[in-house]
């Protein structure tokens, strides 16, 4: 595994990132709170955002987007913690959601149902039906099984579903395999060419209101050219729908902007919107983009305290008490995260392999270069962590799930409990055997 630069403590307060993570008297601060001082008070590893960064991040994008009069929904599995909703939803964001679960999240943060894209290639016949009874914005279909679903739900309920086709326009996202949505061979979306016929049986049915299509090509995209292919494939599409009479009025352009994990760019926002407008721009058709991780990333980070120091023949290992249950994406996606000594010493020279408690090879964040000496105790940040993080997030081992922390000026606070085993423990109390099949009974 290459070793990471600490370019983050190259000079205090430096760049870590976000102007909201600075060195303050070589203390690791969030906006104006010490990070020190949130670990005496919640134990670690825990999850901490900055209101002001995600705050920051919906207004730019927002302001980048204005001029083409596209609207955001947030992506809510990259983070569905009820108060980053809520910080997101009082700027009026709208919300993408790909479960019921997520409806009911967004429903509990305060967002308005016609502010919700039910998205996703699962969904259940009883999660439609309870996004149709709260009157969701729209739904995406990804499949005719799917959009005969909905017709069914939408019969029962004797209500007409808004509805748009996710075409999968078998463009390569550039990006790890496991988050590539928009190739022909991944399960997204529905063919390019399959398109037309499904817009028209939509269009047929009575309990379906088909308003347009919807793309999302994958996540984490730094190169920003499978956008221009896939949202001129769609604007091909939109001109081809229409030239045979049919009403195409919303685009979902989807998500998927990068963030520099590993202090590499970020797709500038101003030549997203420029290629926005250069493929979908003169359709006039209302635009919404999906951003979960661009929005959310960069404002959290996860605290953890190194437990041992491991001396080996070829290598030092900090081992520390997060683990790849509490942050996944190193061990499922190879991706590395940041490391922020929360105390500040000095830049050293130092490597160390960081691993966490969990009883799997897989269970390595990377090996960080420049360190100063870690001991017992020191506590670290991993950076960029507010997405996809504690959403996805398991009790793997047994382990509690981190509690999460909201930082908002110069005060902070729990926004999620830990979640402990005694929780847990309730969910699976001794009950009665419910059916025994060597009865005889007929
Ligand atoms: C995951 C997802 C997004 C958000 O992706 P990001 O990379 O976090 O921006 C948007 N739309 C759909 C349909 C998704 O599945």
């Amino acid at each position: 595994m290459a070793v990471q630069a600490l370019a983050s403590v190259d000079a205090l307060g430096g760049d870590t990132g976000s102007k909201q993570l600075v060195y303050r008297g070589r203390a690791l601060h969030m906006e104006s709170v010490c990070i020190n001082r949130i670990a005496a008070a919640v134990p670690t590893p825990f999850y901490c955002y900055s209101s002001d960064a995600i705050r920051a991040a919906y207004l730019s994008l927002s302001a980048a987007l204005k001029p083409i009069g596209a609207s955001v929904c947030f992506a809510v599995k990259a983070n569905g913690n009820l108060s980053v909703l809520g910080v997101l939803s009082a700027l009026g964001s709208g919300m993408d959601i790909v479960s019921g679960g997520e409806l009911k999240r967004a429903v509990s943060a305060g967002v308005p149902a016609s502010k919700i894209i039910f998205s996703g290639v699962g969904k259940k016949r009883s999660e439609i039906s309870s996004a149709l009874e709260v009157g969701i914005h729209q739904i995406n279909i990804e499949s005719e099984a799917e959009l005969e679903a909905v017709v069914e739900a939408a019969g029962a309920l004797g209500v007409r579903a808004a509805i748009a086709l996710r075409v999968n326009p078998d463009v390569d996202a550039g990006t790890h395999a496991k988050i590539s949505t928009g190739k022909k061979h991944d399960k997204f979306g529905i063919p390019f060419e399959d398109i037309p016929a499904l817009y028209a049986k939509a269009l047929a049915a009575p309990e379906l209101d088909p308003v347009g299509l919807a793309v999302h090509i994958g996540s984490q995209i730094v190169d920003l050219s499978p956008y221009r292919s896939a949202y001129s494939g769609i604007a091909d599409l939109v001109r081809l729908l229409r030239s045979r009479g049919m009403p195409v009025r919303r685009l979902d352009l989807g998500g998927g902007i990068g963030i520099p994990y590993d202090h590499g760019s970020s797709p500038d926002l101003g030549e997203y919107a420029t290629i926005v407008r250069e493929t979908v721009g003169g359709l006039d058709c209302e635009l919404t983009v999906e951003p979960g991780r661009w929005l959310v990333g960069p404002a959290g980070i996860l605290v953890t305290e190194v437990l041992y120091i491991k001396e080996t023949a070829d290598r030092l290992t900090a081992i520390v008490d997060a683990g790849m249950n509490d942050l996944m994406r190193p061990a499922m996606y190879g991706a590395v995260h940041p490391v922020l000594p929360l105390k500040h010493v000095r830049q050293g020279s130092h490597t160390y392999q960081i691993a966490g408690p969990v009883c799997e090879s897989s269970d390595i964040f990377g090996t960080y270069g420049n360190l100063a000496p870690l001991q017992s105790g020191d506590r670290l940040a991993f950076g960029y962590a507010g997405a996809y993080g504690a959403s996805m997030a398991s009790t793997y081992n047994a382990r509690d799930l981190a509690a999460e922390v909201l930082v908002d000026g110069d005060r902070f606070r729990v926004v999620r409990r830990r979640q402990t085993t005694e929780d847990l423990l309730t969910l699976e109390e001794e009950t009665e055997w419910q059916w025994s099949v060597g009865s005889g009974r007929a």
